[in-house]
């Protein structure tokens, strides 16, 4: 690998890395799932030398489903099985608050990016945030990252200015595409112009 500095990519959890529990939450570790190449895609992020940051919504911690140490029990758990699969996640924040209670880190806020941008110093215009949901976009958005959409019927969907791929390996492909060209960075431009660089989705 050349010396660089690292790069990092910022990743929602439930239905992008684990399965999404319908209507509810992971409380037990017997209820992480990983998705379909979602280890994969893990794996080549780190390969390819990127850190993983990982920011995530669990009010079912607010709601009392789940203890902050469960919370922390299931987050080693899966840390640890990334790491055995190759991958590298090098932290995990969570916003434990109820939508009311207005906090700044709950998304759509990305008071949890700016706190991930503080600790490891990456750019925002720069970094690419990995998510499922509209929450997940505004974040991005307003943190000024490039955003990539997870959806399983991505190849259904048209977007003009967001690029949209099936599943965390395909998401990976992509943002790794972006970034490289052989050697050193491309600029990419920022968030709010994601126009020039929009990828349709993938017909499967
Ligand atoms: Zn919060």
């Amino acid at each position: 690998m050349p010396n660089r500095p690292p790069h990092y990519v910022l990743l929602d959890r439930d239905g992008v890395i684990n399965r999404r529990v319908l209507g509810g939450y992971v409380t037990h570790w017997e209820q992480f799932e990983f998705l379909p190449r979602a280890l994969d895609a893990l794996r080549l992020f780190a390969e390819k030398g990127y850190e993983c940051l990982v920011i995530s919504n669990q009010a079912c911690v607010a709601r009392k489903l789940l203890s902050v140490a469960g919370l922390e029990t299931i987050t080693r758990r899966f840390m640890l099985e990334v790491a055995l699969a190759g991958g590298n996640i090098r932290q995990v924040y969570y916003c434990m608050h109820l939508p009311e209670d207005l906090c700044s880190c709950r998304k759509p806020q990305p008071g949890m990016i700016h706190r991930a941008r503080l600790d490891y110093g990456f750019v925002a215009s720069e970094t690419f945030f990995v998510g499922d949901s509209l929450e997940d976009l505004q974040a991005a958005a307003s943190a000024g990252c490039h955003a990539v959409l997870v959806r399983r019927d991505a190849f259904l969907e048209k977007h003009n200015a967001l690029t949209v791929t099936s599943n965390l390996y395909e998401a990976a492909e992509t943002v790794i595409a972006q970034q490289t060209a052989g050697h050193g960075w491309l600029q990419v431009p920022s968030a709010m112009d994601a126009s020039s660089h929009t990828l349709r989705a993938r017909q499967n």
